[in-house]
């Protein structure tokens, strides 16, 4: 044998990437011992940790002949009891060398892997016997014990002499190192899987889809990231209760049978509680949040759906705990690491939260869809009611203006025919802004834009609302800027918009100040600005300026006759132009009103 023969299964080792690779390198070494020192049978076996916490040696390579057949690769036995086996053992280097003659029971072969080859002991004083056992203890760099190295039945029959033992030692290094690095790539690969599971999970559940969707969309990356062979997820209503809908990869749905639901759903709680996850297989005994009834029921109902095991993660958000995630693995698949477990309670969360989010979500929904309605009917009320009252209100206003003009009528008849009139006016102007409120703020009849030249618009409704300003002795200044200044819109609906803000700048303001209408254009559109010097609008005041039947604070401007309903209008017309309109002003110097709306290009 050369140093080469010795150093080959490191270079393997070095150059080995995948998992595969690793358990290549760990099997070179096996056979190297096999081959090199002259032993029949090398077993590698790593350290596990079951589900229940217990240690155990997993068979990870192996080479010879294995005349018991009894070693397969994925074989779990006990750690313990080989630890109290080799305690008397002989100490060679990280070997134990325990003599059949110290042996305790005659069984010991079966406990710790295999059982005991049927051969003849040759007649020699250092023959080796068939219940000699040798195993080397392979620890970290910490002194954790991460696996063993155990050989049986030498080619020349004898025990190992010291040459043979300073190469098993050496192997023993080499195989300590291997395991250790497979070990570590082996939970390098599962963290990095797991970690993936997790981001594809975060990332579907951020579809802005409803939460049956999300689930059902999860559930292929569940089944891959954990390398189960199915998984459901079990939400709970709004009440709690455990019957949400039930999601499973196969597409197909789980009838789970009626006990088992309110079962899943209160040790979906427990566990929540503990922040721990739930190994359920027939081949360990119940986890504490099951009774050992509980958990006899549910191993029945997994071999009677073919599960060999399986894995349940409480999904939940805060203290609340908001359904269940089962994935599931057949008989012989590799048993539910610590990896797994740590991994699942973190998607559990992630689930969580997601569930959480999408009730949130359809709650909102829900609230704005009541909303929505809501309004429609009040805008339906508003235009029937109005509807209803224009009619009468005509003939009421047509006969108080006959009576009005009849002779007969005496002077104490007459000046109450005339409040009647007023009256009617009043309730005829707010029957008017009510129509066409409800017309305005009416989705289903959107405007028809078309191009609206500003400039003759607000000159004509200047004219109109210029008869009253002389009145008052205010005059209103016009300046118009640039060229081109034409809106994308409805000109009825605009002008509406032009009259309001002008009829309220003009009668908002005292007699003597002045009113300016201005008209320019930028990229953002076209803008109608309307300033006075009027009684101004406190900041309070501002904030609920657009209200329906807002009127302000101020006794002062409250004295004017107003239905509130004006600026309404305005906003409405304004929204459903895609435009924007900004006030800014002070109490004692006057508002600027500036509306701005969408202009089609030069
Ligand atoms: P109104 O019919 O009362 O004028 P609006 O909706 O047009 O209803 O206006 C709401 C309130 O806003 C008015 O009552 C008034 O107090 C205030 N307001 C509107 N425009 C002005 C303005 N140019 N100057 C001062 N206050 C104004």
């Amino acid at each position: 044998m050369t140093p080469d023969d010795v150093a080959r299964p490191a270079t393997a080792i070095r150059d080995a990437g995948p998992e595969e690779m690793f358990r290549g390198a760990l099997q070179l070494i096996a056979e190297s011992v096999t081959e090199l020192v002259g032993f029949q049978l090398a077993c590698i076996s790593v350290v596990r940790t079951s589900p229940d916490g217990t240690q155990e040696l997993e068979v990870i390579a192996d080479a010879g002949d294995d005349l018991t057949g009894e070693i397969i690769i994925g074989r779990r036995t006990p750690l313990k009891s080989l630890l109290l086996e080799i305690e008397k053992a002989e100490v060679w280097g990280q070997f134990r060398f325990l003599p059949h003659e110290l042996l305790e029971t005659q069984e010991v072969g079966e406990e710790y892997g295999w059982a005991v080859p049927d051969i003849e002991p040759i007649d020699a004083p250092d023959a080796w016997h068939p219940l000699d056992l040798l195993v080397a203890l392979l620890h970290d760099d910490q002194g954790t014990l991460r696996g063993t190295l155990a050989i049986d039945l030498p080619d020349d029959g004898r025990r190992p002499g010291p040459e043979q033992r300073r190469l098993l030692e050496r192997f023993a290094a080499q195989a300590g190192r291997a395991v250790v690095t497979a070990l570590e790539r082996e939970e390098l690969a599962e963290q990095v899987r797991l970690a993936e599971t997790a981001r594809t999970i975060v990332r579907q559940a951020n579809a802005q889809e409803g939460l049956d969707r999300i689930l059902q969309d999860c559930q292929q990356g569940l089944v891959e990231g954990f390398r189960s062979r199915g998984s459901w997820i079990q939400t709970f209503d709004e009440d709690g209760a455990g019957t949400g809908a039930i999601h499973s990869s196969a597409g197909i749905d789980v009838r789970l049978p009626d006990g088992l639901v309110g079962l899943a759903e209160r040790a979906a709680r427990r566990a929540w509680a503990d922040q721990s996850v739930v190994v359920v297989t027939g081949d360990r005994p119940a986890h504490d949040v099951l009774a050992e009834d509980d958990h006899r029921r549910i191993v029945a109902f997994l071999d009677a759906i073919g599960v060999g095991s399986l894995l349940f993660v409480p999904l939940g958000a805060g203290s609340e705990c908001l359904g269940n995630l089962v994935l599931t693995r057949a008989d012989g698949d590799p048993e539910w690491s610590e990896l797994d477990r740590t991994a699942a309670l973190d998607i559990g969360h992630d689930l969580g939260r997601v569930v959480l989010n999408a009730r949130n979500f359809e709650r909102e929904h829900q609230l704005v869809v009541e909303l929505r309605a809501l309004d429609a009917y009040k805008g339906q009320l508003i235009g029937t009611v109005s509807h209803e009252l224009k009619n009468p209100l005509a003939a009421v206003s047509g006969y108080l203006e006959m009576l009005q003009s009849s002779p007969e009528l005496g002077p104490g008849s007459r000046s109450a025919v005339e409040a009647m009139s007023r009256g009617a006016t009043r309730l005829g102007r707010v029957v008017d802004d009510l129509l066409l409120l409800s017309k305005v703020g009416d989705p289903s009849h959107a405007i028809i834009p078309a191009p609206v030249d500003l400039v003759p618009l607000v000159a004509e409704v200047v004219d109109l609302i210029d008869v009253q300003a002389r009145q008052k002795g205010i005059p209103i200044t016009t300046e118009v800027s640039g060229g081109w200044l034409v809106a994308h819109g409805d000109a009825w609906e605009i002008d509406r918009v032009v009259t309001n803000l002008l009829s309220n700048a003009v009668k908002y303001t005292a007699p003597g100040g002045s009113v300016g209408v201005r008209l320019w254009r930028d990229d953002e559109g076209v803008h109608v600005t309307v300033s006075d010097e009027g009684l101004g609008i406190s900041a309070d005041d501002q904030e609920h300026l657009f209200d329906e039947f807002f009127r302000s604070t101020n006794p002062e401007a409250v004295r004017e006759p107003g239905t509130g309903l004006g600026l309404a209008i305005v906003r409405r017309i304004v929204d459903r132009h895609d435009g924007r309109i900004r006030v800014d002003s002070e109490v004692g110097r006057g508002s600027v009103f500036t509306v701005t709306l969408p202009a089609p290009p030069a």
